[in-house]
């Protein structure tokens, strides 16, 4: 495998340094190798000046919102410039509402319990689980993965169509795929959900880490990331969009911060009176660190601008496919087209090959690292690769030796550093 990307250091510089690029690693071949994180896509290395933030920040952190002292009052500004951050990164409108979560997972649970009763949710079959699966209690509509980007919009015009017209609905979609990497056309989805009385919210947890983000003008109606694939800290993401719903809902967990009054009710119990804004669904204590980890890989992103990223892993992905060109039986994954716009993220199977035997070889023997498996979108990977509904890598699938017919797949992405 001729896989170079001196040609592209050359001529495409990242302008934002991140930890770890000069890891060593020992090879099971004798002698050590500088490690290659081709696996941006499931967490990215931290920035190294997210990583100077927090640790600048780290020695005064105090109480958010809780205490009169200095080190509350700076936690609390920067807690809170820190929404203020986001809002700007995500070109939200105004009186949107800019929540901290956990992670992607995390804010689509909490949009799941803020939907109106007998809302209807509409998914494609392509989704990241984190996408599919939190709905519990709704009535989910999965669509078909569509070949174009076109097909995408014309299913859910007739999806939606099809519903009732008085109910409410939500559609739920990526704006790249974990998977090929591909682009979704999230305007005209929203667009389609918008005519049809339908709202959206946008999964951009790939997205968010390559490309430019607009609330506003992609005209979504709530946007989800995760800090961690935006070189950021583990443990916080943001919720960011339409207050309605989210002033409606029940608090996402029940305690203090979320609370404005509790007093001893009249039957002997306890009431309660709410927040409204972003803290009705943050109660407890909250993660500062992880917000102002967060803004500041918003700024940083930002500020060396998404264009140069974007070219230096267009180049990358040029140099992967050039490479694995010549490697008998390498079969890439798209739905769209291996032409389609997409970000820096590509999955591959080896005909012949295991992909974690693959996989394993390229950590072991190169120093490379890349995910194996099913990318937690089982349903797509089926799709991709005609598996029978038994693949490698869930629990209690038999191992594929080696030379069988591979059910999962091998998927290289790249980010800032690399
Ligand atoms: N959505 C997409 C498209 C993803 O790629 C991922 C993670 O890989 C998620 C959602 C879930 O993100 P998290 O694990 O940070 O909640």
């Amino acid at each position: 495998m001729s896989v170079s990307t001196a040609a592209v250091d050359r001529s495409v510089r990242t302008p934002l340094p991140v930890l770890g690029r000069d890891v060593t690693v020992p090879l099971v071949t004798g002698g050590e190798v500088t490690y290659a994180a081709l696996d941006y896509a499931a967490s990215a290395p931290a920035l190294q000046r997210v990583w100077d933030d927090v640790a600048a920040y780290a020695p005064y952190y105090g109480s958010v919102h809780r205490g009169a002292g200095y080190l509350s009052q700076l936690s609390t500004d920067l807690f809170e410039n820190a929404r203020r951050t986001v809002a700007e990164f995500l070109d939200c409108r105004t009186g949107d509402q800019v929540v901290f979560t956990r992670s992607t997972t995390d804010s689509l649970n909490l949009l799941a319990t803020a939907l109106p009763e007998d809302c209807e949710v509409f998914v494609f079959e392509t989704e990241h689980h984190a996408s599919l699966l939190p709905w519990r209690g709704a009535r989910v509509t999965c669509l078909d993965a569509p070949d174009s980007p076109r097909a995408a919009v014309t299913a859910l015009e007739r999806a939606l169509a099809d519903r009732d017209p008085y109910g409410t609905a939500l559609v739920c979609v990526t704006g790249a795929s974990n998977v090929t990497g591909e682009l979704w056309p999230v305007r005209e989805l929203a667009a389609a959900a918008h005519a049809h009385g339908a709202r959206i919210v946008l999964d951009a947890a790939q997205l968010a880490p390559h490309h430019p983000v607009s609330v506003r003008d992609l005209d979504v109606d709530w946007v989800v990331f995760s800090g961690h694939k935006l070189y950021a800290p583990f443990g916080s993401g943001v919720l960011a969009g339409r207050a309605d719903w989210l002033r409606a809902a029940e608090p996402y967990l029940a305690g203090g911060g979320a609370s404005r009054k509790v007093t001893r009710g009249a039957d002997g119990g306890v009431d309660v009176e709410w927040h409204e804004g972003a803290a009705r669904h943050e109660a407890g204590s909250p993660n500062v660190i992880g917000a102002y980890a967060i803004a500041s890989a918003c700024k940083a992103l930002t500020e060396a601008g998404f264009e140069a990223l974007a070219a230096r892993e267009e180049a990358l992905v040029r140099v992967v496919r050039d490479g694995l060109a010549d490697v008998p039986g390498v079969r890439f994954l798209s739905l769209f087209g291996d032409e389609a716009p997409r970000v820096g993220v590509l999955s591959f199977v080896v005909e012949g090959w295991n992909s974690s035997h693959f996989a394993a070889a390229l950590s072991a023997e190169y120093g490379i690292g890349v995910r194996d498996g099913l990318f937690c979108a089982h349903p797509l990977l089926r799709r991709l690769l005609g598996g029978d509904g038994r693949a490698q890598g869930e629990c209690g699938a038999p191992e594929a030796a080696s030379g069988e017919k591979s059910l999962n797949a091998i998927r290289v992405s790249f980010g800032a550093g690399t």
